[in-house]
C-alpha cells in the first residue's frame, strides 16, 4: 500500500558507497572520522533490490549515481543503470570508466593541476587526464567534467577550460559552491553579490566556448544575485530530486541532495538552476 501514498520524484541521486580512493579536503561523504565510511555496506544484490523498490515506490526514471567513488561498486553500476531511462555517474576520474551505453559520466575537477591537487591530493589531476586520454574512440558513454566553483578557484576557470577542451571530455559544467550553514571557510563568498563575479566569468566562458560549456546561458543568468533568491526559496531540486544517502544497510533521505547542513540562501548547485531554467522553458 505504501506505493500509493509515496511522493513522486522523477529523479534521484544515490550514493552507492561511502568508500573512496581519494581523501579530498572538502569531502563531506568520506572522512576517516565518518563512521558511515566504515559501516558494512549492502552486497550488490541487496542494494539493487532496494534501489528497484525505491524506484517503483517513487516513479523514478532518472538516476544520478554517486559516492564515495561509485566505480568501487561496478556490479551495482552495471546492473543499476538498466533500471532507469537516464543515468549519470559522478566520479573522481582516477579509475578507468566502465563502458555503459547511454550513460553520462561527470568527472570532478576543482581546477588546474596545482589547485586541484591541493584539494584532491598530489597526482590526482594527472590521473584524471590519464583516464580521459584512455577513453576509447568507440566508447558508448558520454564523458564530461564538472568543476565546483568557489571563492578560491574563481580566477582559475578559464585555465581549466583551456586544459580540458583538447581532451576526450565532450564538455564541462560549472556548479557553484553550496556552503553549510554559517560557513566561514575560504571557499564561500559569504554573499550572493560577491559570487556574481564568478558567475559572470562562467557566462563569459559560455560565450567563448558555447558548445563545450554545458551550463545554459539562462541557467547561469538565474544563478546571479538578482535572480537566485526567488529560485532557492522554492527549490526545484528539493521538489523533483530524491536524495538517497547510504547508511550501512539502508538508504536515508537527507534534507536535500547537498545534505542536511546547507545554506539555501547561498546555494549555487548546478541542478537547482538547471531545473529552474528548464521549468522556464529555456533551451
Ligand atoms: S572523490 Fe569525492 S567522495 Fe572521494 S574523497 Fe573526494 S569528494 Fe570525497
Ligand atoms: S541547499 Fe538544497 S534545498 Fe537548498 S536550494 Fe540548494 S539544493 Fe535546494
Amino acid at each position: 500500500m505504501e506505493g500509493r501514498t509515496a511522493p513522486h520524484y522523477p529523479a534521484a541521486m544515490i550514493n552507492v558507497t561511502n568508500r573512496c580512493n581519494l581523501k579530498c579536503r572538502h569531502c563531506f561523504v568520506f572522512r576517516e572520522d565518518n563512521p558511515n565510511a566504515r559501516k558494512q555496506e549492502m552486497d550488490d544484490e541487496t542494494m539493487l533490490g532496494e534501489i528497484r523498490r525505491i524506484r517503483d515506490r517513487h516513479g523514478i526514471v532518472a538516476m544520478l549515481w554517486m559516492g564515495g567513488e561509485p566505480l568501487l561498486r561496478p556490479g551495482v553500476l552495471r546492473e543499476g543503470v538498466k533500471l532507469f531511462s537516464w543515468n549519470t555517474i559522478t566520479t573522481n576520474g582516477t579509475l578507468d570508466l566502465l563502458d555503459l551505453p547511454g550513460v553520462t559520466y561527470v568527472v570532478s575537477l576543482d581546477g588546474p593541476k596545482e589547485y586541484n591537487d591541493s584539494i584532491r591530493g598530489k597526482g590526482s589531476f594527472d590521473r584524471v587526464m590519464k583516464t580521459l586520454s584512455r577513453v576509447p574512440e568507440d566508447f558508448s558513454s558520454k564523458v564530461m567534467v564538472q568543476c565546483v566553483v568557489t571563492r578560491q578557484n574563481e580566477d582559475l576557470l578559464e585555465e581549466l577550460v583551456e586544459l580540458l577542451v583538447p581532451t576526450r571530455a565532450e564538455g564541462m559544467t560549472f556548479s557553484f559552491y553550496v556552503p553549510p550553514a554559517n560557513d566561514v571557510s575560504p571557499l564561500t563568498w559569504g554573499t550572493l553579490t560577491r559570487r556574481d563575479k564568478a558567475v559572470r566569468e562562467a557566462l563569459r566562458l559560455k560565450k567563448k566556448h558555447p558548445d563545450f560549456i554545458w551550463n545554459g546561458t539562462r541557467q547561469l543568468e538565474l544563478t546571479l544575485s538578482e535572480n537566485a533568491p526567488a529560485i532557492t526559496a522554492n527549490c526545484p531540486s528539493k521538489k523533483y530530486v530524491l536524495p538517497l544517502y547510504l547508511d550501512g544497510g539502508r538508504f536515508e533521505s537527507p534534507f536535500c541532495c547537498y545534505g542536511d547542513d546547507v545554506d539555501c540562501d547561498l546555494c549555487g548547485g548546478w541542478v537547482v538552476f538547471y531545473l529552474a531554467a528548464k521549468l522556464e522553458g529555456a533551451k
